[in-house]
């Protein structure tokens, strides 16, 4: 594994958000998606991952309240970050744009962008409707 793979992958994650698509990698040998993408596929440690396009739905897991927030975050607490369950089972950890009172466990979620900021910073998840 080269750094240039690494930064390929994850240069290509970022100019996907904010494009306010959401990518991934599937491995060539086993057929392991993982997001964020990865250099190297964690199930058999294949180097050979192709970059691939990933829905954004997916179900809260769990989450947390922040009160007192990274200094660039610092005008928007309280928020709240949420690990969600993509519907490939792959999980991934950003803020969600759903009101606390509204918050249960198992929640249908679905990406959003935060047209504000850059790269990964714009993964928002807010509340999916049916049929999205
Ligand atoms: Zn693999």
């Amino acid at each position: 594994m080269t750094e240039d793979r690494i930064n390929r992958v994850i240069e290509k994650y970022e100019e996907e958000i904010n494009n306010n698509k959401l990518t991934g990698v599937k491995c060539q040998s086993c057929g392991h998606v993982m997001v964020p993408p990865r250099p190297v596929c964690r199930q058999c440690r294949s180097p050979d991952v192709e970059i691939v396009p990933i829905d954004g739905r997916g179900k809260l897991l769990t989450w947390t309240i922040i009160h007192v927030g990274p200094p660039s975050y610092e005008n928007q607490v309280p928020y709240t970050v949420g690990i969600v369950e993509l519907e490939n089972g792959e999980r991934l950890t950003g803020i969600v744009d759903i009101p606390a009172t509204e918050l249960t466990y198992d929640l249908p979620v679905v990406a959003d962008f935060d047209a504000e900021r850059e790269g990964a910073a714009r993964l928002r998840w807010k509340k999916a409707v049916s049929g999205q």
